[in-house]
């Protein structure tokens, strides 16, 4: 048991379209040396200009998760942050010719095997872990209803609670889950992004989400239920596809943290929050660079695989591994 940073073993590429382009994007994800982090590159940007994927640098969550500045950014990074999360990879470079991350199937199992055939690299450097020693909350301010917080806590825990009242399809749906890289990779990493018909054809009449299909999402109708002819990869993928998001989202904290993250009505708005609050809040959370007696302590913290074949993960009509 160690607890080293790590990165790729190889480059990988791919490709896939963009759900609010419609545009075909090629990926390159690169493996990158200690204390890097996670970096993205626009190759179709004059000067290529860099990125750094970390909390602070979000600035516009109203539909996905978006770093960068206005001029230089990308979009929609959560579902491959929450892959590196799965295999517990603090290093990476990511080129990419446009503003925002493929979609593939609306879930992270397509980067879970793309980073699984690139390998898994330990690299000599430490990885620091933030420990949660008092609760940090926030509220939205408009909606009460809607709150994130972390507990301190022995074992690492998400609960994630949902309530579409008014699609019926969907409804409420809770969990409470280990938040660990194994947990992700098993049970989360396949649920895939969902959206309103009706917001679909709305977001479409205004040529947005051109890209966003029954491809790539679970498409529900307030009238007819869910429309995919497959229906859903399990009872709860709803939910877990919010937790999904969560963890991708603090990931970009660039750090495990140990502590019982709890969600009712989230977002990645609320999500961001909660990354920065735990960056910001000094006195409510140490950073430690763990000792061995430490990290057997914190085994289920710091337990990452290092391949699909470690983990199990099964769902309707796709396994992978
Ligand atoms: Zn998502």
């Amino acid at each position: 048991m160690n607890n080293f940073q790590r990165t790729l073993k190889r480059s990988v590429s791919f490709a896939g379209i963009g759900v609010h382009s419609g545009n075909l994007i090629s990926v390159e994800i690169r493996p990158a040396s200690a204390n890097t982090g996670i970096v993205f590159q626009r190759t179709d940007l004059p000067g290529k200009p860099y990125i750094k994927a970390d909390a602070l640098s979000v600035f516009d969550t109203s539909l996905a998760t978006r770093i960068g500045t206005s001029e230089a950014y990308v979009s929609t990074i959560e579902h491959l942050m929450a892959a590196f999360f799965g295999f517990g990879i603090d290093n990476a470079v990511i080129s990419i010719d446009n503003s925002e991350m493929p979609i593939l199937d609306g879930s992270s199992a397509p980067f879970l095997v793309l980073l699984s055939e690139a390998g898994i690299e330990e690299l000599k450097e430490p990885r620091k872990v933030i420990i949660v020693e008092k609760t940090i909350e926030v509220v939205d301010e408009k909606n009460p209803a809607r709150f994130i917080r972390i507990e301190p806590s022995k074992q690492p825990l998400i609960s994630y609670a949902i309530d579409f009242e008014n699609i019926v399809a969907i409804g409420r749906q809770s969990i409470s889950m280990d938040y660990t890289a194994k947990a992700f990779c098993e049970y989360f990493s396949f649920a895939r992004t969902f959206g309103l018909k009706e917001d679909i054809d709305f977001l479409h009449s205004r040529g947005l989400a051109k890209g966003g299909s029954i491809e790539n999402a679970i498409v529900v109708s307030r009238t007819e239920g869910v429309l995919n002819s497959q229906g859903l990869r399990n009872e709860q993928e709803f939910v877990k596809h919010k937790a999904l998001d969560c963890i991708g989202d603090l990931h970009l904290i660039g750090m495990p943290i140990l502590g019982h993250v709890i969600a009712h009505k989230a977002g990645h708005d609320l999500h961001n929050k909660l990354a920065r609050a735990i960056l910001s809040e000094v006195s409510s959370r140490k950073i430690i660079i763990p000792s061995a007696k430490e990290t057997s302590r914190l085994k289920s913290l710091l337990s990452f695989p290092k391949s699909l074949a470690e983990v199990q993960v099964n769902f309707n009509g796709l396994a992978i591994g």
